[in-house]
């Protein structure tokens, strides 16, 4: 069995791009508005001689219950299926609310979990880092998923935990 790594994240951090960038396929739907993946989507990343099989979580609609009901539920699907979670924040709006809800709900789950910076491209990385400290979460690994900076780094570090 591949081990399952689920990416879970508030709307608009990059899960998709991050899903496609992985798995090299146009499986899940990238676009502008948030939430817009309508189901999980599940593909195959590989890593030298390793693969594993990722999720993208984000396929949960917001319409009806909102997006802290959706963030909830996504959260909990990743923490009961997958063997680590990566948790994706958006490094160019910073550190919010949601975020630190999503990191609790987390953190009691005690699976393997990485927290990921995205859109760091362009951006100081030690810098955009240091506000997510807080979370509590360890090192934060920072990419760029639209343009791949740091996703081979990430790539590395889950290959350790698997
Ligand atoms: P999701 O809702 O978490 O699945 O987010 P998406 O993958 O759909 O991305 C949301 C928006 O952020 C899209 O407009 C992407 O093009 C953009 N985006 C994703 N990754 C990056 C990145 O690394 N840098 C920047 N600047 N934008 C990104
Ligand atoms: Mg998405």
């Amino acid at each position: 069995m591949k081990a399952l790594v689920a990416l879970v994240g508030r709307p608009n951090v990059g899960k998709s791009t991050l899903f496609n960038r992985l798995t090299r396929s146009r499986d899940a739907l990238v676009a502008d508005q948030p939430g817009v993946t309508r189901d999980r989507k599940y593909g195959i990343a590989r890593y030298g001689e390793q693969s594993f099989l990722v999720v993208d979580t984000g396929g949960i609609t917001e319409q009806e219950s909102g997006v802290g009901e959706l963030m909830r539920v996504q959260a909990q699907l990743a923490i009961e299926e997958a063997d680590i979670i990566l948790f994706l924040v958006d490094g160019r709006e910073g550190l919010s609310a949601l975020d630190e809800t999503i990191a609790e709900q987390l953190r009691r789950a005690q699976k393997p979990l990485k927290l990921v910076i995205n859109k760091t491209e362009g951006r100081d990385q030690e810098l955009v880092a240091s506000e997510f400290y807080r979370l509590g979460l360890g090192e934060p690994a920072t990419i760029s998923a639209q343009q791949g900076q740091g996703v081979g780094g990430l790539l590395q570090d889950l290959s350790t935990l698997l």
